[in-house]
């Protein structure tokens, strides 16, 4: 299964002015510890910004475990059938 079609941008919004950009440090993400809003400079960090916005996040993390489950019964419908390929007693719709 690939993972990175799962992958999905969460949109962190400024809790203070509702600005979508962030100025960071270059380097690893999970290493940034610190954004400053583009908009308003306010300077957050990634806990708090992630809790702020963590309705929105929630929101994205449930639409991408349904697909995830879909993706999921394919794949195991798709075995079932392999299994029982040669067996003419079972049939898998
Ligand atoms: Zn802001």
């Amino acid at each position: 299964m690939e993972k990175d079609k799962y992958h999905r941008n969460v949109e962190l919004i400024c809790p203070t002015c509702g600005g979508k950009l962030f100025e960071f440090k270059e380097g690893d993400k999970e290493f940034i510890e610190l954004f400053k809003c583009a908009s308003c400079g306010r300077k957050i960090s990634k806990d708090e910004l992630i809790r702020e916005n963590e309705e929105n996040i929630n929101e994205n993390l449930t639409e991408i475990g349904q697909e995830v489950m879909k993706d999921f019964k394919k794949e195991f419908k798709k075995t079932l059938k392999e299994t029982f390929k040669n067996d003419k007693n079972i049939r898998v719709e």
